[in-house]
Formats: structure tokens, sequence, C-alpha cells
């Protein structure tokens, strides 16, 4: 799920795989949740940590940001037979996926990585949801970034 830094990103408030009528459903794909670098929210951590999982097992800290860790295999931290096993609480960038925004952070596309984008559609509702998320992992990310952020981090 490249391109999901850009977006995030990654996967509406209702999400690809709730539709029945979905291109991840009819196509048995999940794809999108395997080599996943999906960023997550602080309020995405706190909701996953919240379920009893510990942020040290799914998530890696890289670069200012936070991103789903991925298993030795290759696939999503909470992918568990080719389903996610915390959907209902998913990061919100798995919710709006495959609509991510550029790397300039101006423009919502479909992310061409995804083999079945051309099945999905941009509203105008979910390119401005997906640009709050983008606006807000950034500014989150500055905010880890920050000389005063860092040295509490390292206590
Ligand atoms: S959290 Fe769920 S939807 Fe998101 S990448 Fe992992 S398995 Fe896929």
């Amino acid at each position: 799920m490249n391109g999901q830094r850009a977006v995030p990103g990654s996967k509406e408030a209702i999400g690809p795989r709730e539709a029945r009528s979905s291109p991840c459903r009819l196509n048995g794909c999940f794809h999108c949740c395997e080599g996943t670098e999906m960023p997550l929210t602080q309020e995405d951590v706190d909701r996953i940590a919240a379920l009893g999982f510990v942020p040290g097992d799914f998530l890696v800290r890289r670069d200012g940001w936070l991103q789903l860790r991925n298993t030795a295999e290759g696939r999503c931290f909470f992918l568990s037979n080719g389903q996610c096993s915390i959907y209902p609480d998913r990061p919100e960038g798995c919710r709006s996926y495959p609509v991510v925004f550029d790397e300039g952070g101006k423009n919502a596309l479909l992310d061409p990585e995804c083999e079945h984008h051309h099945g999905f559609t941009i509203s105008a509702r979910k390119a401005s949801r997906v640009g709050a998320l983008a606006r807000r992992l950034r500014r989150e990310r500055m905010e880890r970034m920050s000389p005063v952020a860092k040295r509490q981090d390292e206590q």
C-alpha cells in the first residue's frame, strides 16, 4: 500500500470492504494490507491500544511518522486470514484507501498501486476527509519532530 504516507490516506467512514459491491470484496483482494506503510494518527494509536494491543507491537516510528508494522511475512500486523482483525477500529487512512493525496498534499487521487482503483470514485466528501487527515498527520509529525517532543520521546 504505497502512497499511503502521501495520503493518507490510506482506507470514508464506510470503508470499501463494507460495501458488498466493493472492488475489494468482489475480487477477494487484500493486497493493500500487504507491505503497508499506513501512517497512524495519535487517535488511531490510542483507539487500537484501548483494544488491548501494545503500541510497540503494532507500530513503527519512521522519520517522525507512526506507521502500521508489518509481520515477518510482510503483511500488516492486523491482517488475519485475509481479513482485518480490527476492522471497526482500523486506522483512518485504511478507511479512505485507495483515495490518497499526492506528495505535495494538494490533490486527492486514487492510488495507482491499487490494482482495482478504477472501481473506486473520489467524492468531494471523501477528498475533503482525506485532505483533513493528510494535514493532521503532517501536523502531528511536525509536533513529534520538535526538539521538545523529541526529548520527551527519548525519556
Ligand atoms: S489495519 Fe486492517 S485495513 Fe488497515 S492495513 Fe491493517 S489489516 Fe488492512
